[in-house]
């Protein structure tokens, strides 16, 4: 952790004009009533207070606050990191993508857009700063023409207190009964949510745990959501059920095991899918599954192919013919359960169905299970090798199971800070959104943002920049985003039109902040299949 102090200031001090120095050419100058950070009337005089969160950080010269975003560089407060702009390539654009970090004070470059290169370059919100305490407008309000509309970007890293993770685990095994504790280093953070069609739910973080319990689970909750959403791996404990370590995009591993596969669908669909290729080669088929249970003959794909009825009797509540609940209890062996052999769930075979010499395959939901018996004179099932051609099938279930993944979905509530920092009356920015007049993107990647009241958006970590989360000691996580909308929507919602500056300004002159200004900016070229944020409808229809 980077050496700090914090202490509360009482107030706000002089104009930020002050602290600004000499404005640059392009940077507006402020209006009253937008005011700099104060220095503490106790802080050492060499010392700089950071009020980018409510922490209040007071940093020496050479260091950086709590959270290593921000730096007392010869007595100026900077971001530490560099803005991220996106770029992607045009017809006709000849410059280049170099990827380096170029100051923003710098002239001009080769790497700085004009004319129909404007359309290229997209300013995201990582690394640009942010508008807490909520009075002042967002670091970069960036205008551009696009396919030649005015646009407008308001750019802010926000500060989420209220904040989860929606975590999809690719798996038919059993990580633990639902609404049961997810621990991460022995603090809970999250609970298992509602299984999905062949993956596993957890809810992780929220306000709850972020501030409702201990300082250490509220620290430790955070923790695990900035590793997660910055794509690293973490180890989670389920009371009650597995280990899993999770990171987005990655086969999640269970118990120490690396999962493989996502099955192909549940018991009764395997049953469906694969019924016309099993029926000639075998006389009856269980495709076991903890959730529905399928038994071939009696199921309607059996009947349709008019197979004879087998006689199999397996344990477990009948739901419809051939499908059947509860077979076994949830676990990690065979489909999901705890079946180890797969014959603990047959009951029996009915006498006056069942013959010597019928052929049953057991198969679980990803194939990765499979065994194969023939009925003796007693009707007991003996183990026998598996013809060629059964084997094919099962290992045609496999093939048709997706890689399993680990998918992490973040979703924040955009409160004051944010919509502040867009326009002086917030609620028209929350109405242009569910008009559909507002593109919100979190580092330019397409956020999804749910219906009701407020501005509660939910972003695929994998389609944003790597990197992109921060947090602050208060606990929260701090997070991309942007809003894109036309320029002349922008001033009706009642937007700080005296910031909105030409995207050639914002390149050569950077964050118009006194407090927490960008120092550098990296370009990274925008993610394939991403939308480009700019320029979506219905935003120009
Ligand atoms: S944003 Fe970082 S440096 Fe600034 S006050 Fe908060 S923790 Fe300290």
């Amino acid at each position: 952790m980077a050496e700090h102090e914090h202490t509360k200031t009482d107030g706000l001090g002089e104009m930020a004009t002050a602290a600004l120095g000499q404005p640059s050419d392009h940077a507006p100058r402020l209006t009253p009533g937008w005011a700099a950070p104060a220095r503490h009337e106790r802080m050492a005089a060499h010392k700089i207070e950071c009020n980018a969160c409510p922490v209040l950080c007071q940093i020496s010269d050479g260091k950086v606050g709590a959270c290593d975003r921000y730096a007392n560089q010869g007595g100026a407060l900077v971001r530490v990191d560099p803005v991220l702009l996106l770029r992607r390539h045009l017809d006709g654009d000849t410059s280049v993508l170099d990827g380096g970090l170029v100051p923003f004070l710098a002239s001009a470059g080769p790497d700085t857009p004009s004319g129909p290169t404007e359309a290229a370059v997209f300013v995201t919100a990582v690394g640009a700063s942010t508008t807490y305490p909520d009075y002042k407008p967002a670091p970069f309000i960036v205008s551009s023409v696009v396919d030649g509309v005015d646009m407008v970007t308001v750019v802010t890293e926000g500060i989420f207190s209220y904040c989860s993770l929606k975590v999809k685990i690719d798996t038919d095994r059993w990580l633990g009964p639902e609404q049961a504790n997810v621990r991460c280093e022995g603090e809970v953070v999250g609970h298992v949510s509602t299984a999905e069609y062949g993956s596993q739910m957890l809810s992780l973080g929220g306000v709850h745990h972020i501030t409702g319990g201990s300082k250490k689970e509220g620290r430790s909750t955070v923790a695990m959501m900035l590793a997660l959403g910055n794509q690293q791996a973490v180890d989670l404990h389920i009371d009650g059920g597995a280990q899993v370590r999770v990171q987005a995009g990655q086969p999640p591993v269970v118990n120490g095991v690396p999962e493989a596969r996502m099955r192909v669908g549940c018991g009764s669909a395997t049953i469906g899918i694969f019924a016309q290729q099993l029926a000639g080669e075998a006389d009856e088929v269980v495709v076991v599954d903890d959730h529905i249970t399928g038994v071939l003959t009696e199921h309607q794909a059996g009947r349709c192919l008019a197979m004879r009825p087998s006689g199999l009797k397996i344990r477990g509540r009948k739901s419809t013919p051939g499908r059947y609940f509860q077979v076994a209890s949830p676990g990690t062996g065979w489909g999901g359960t705890d079946l180890v052999d797969p014959l603990a769930i047959v009951e029996r075979w009915d006498a006056g169905l069942a013959w010597p010499g019928q052929r049953l395959l057991m198969v679980s939901t990803t194939g990765e299970h499979a065994a194969w018996f023939v009925l003796d004179q007693a009707l007991q099932p003996q183990p026998a090798r598996m013809p060629a051609a059964v084997r094919s099938i099962v290992e045609r279930i496999g093939e048709n199971c997706e890689p399993s993944l680990c998918s992490v979905l973040f979703v924040g509530g955009a409160g004051g800070s944010l919509r502040a920092g867009v326009t002086e009356n917030p609620v028209q920015l929350t109405r242009a959104i569910k008009q559909g007049r507002v593109n919100v993107t979190c580092g330019g990647a397409p956020a999804y943002v749910w219906p009701g009241g407020g501005i509660t958006v939910m972003v695929d970590v994998l389609r944003m920049p790597a990197n992109s989360f921060g947090s602050v000691p208060t606990p929260a996580i701090v997070a991309p985003i942007e809003f894109s909308l036309r320029l002349a929507d922008y001033q009706t919602l009642g937007g700080h039109m005296a910031y909105v500056r030409p995207l050639a300004q914002v390149l050569a002159s950077g964050s118009w902040h006194p407090d927490g200004a960008p120092t550098a900016r990296r370009f990274v070229a925008a993610a394939d299949g991403n939308p480009w944020p700019l320029g979506q409808a219905p935003m120009l229809g």
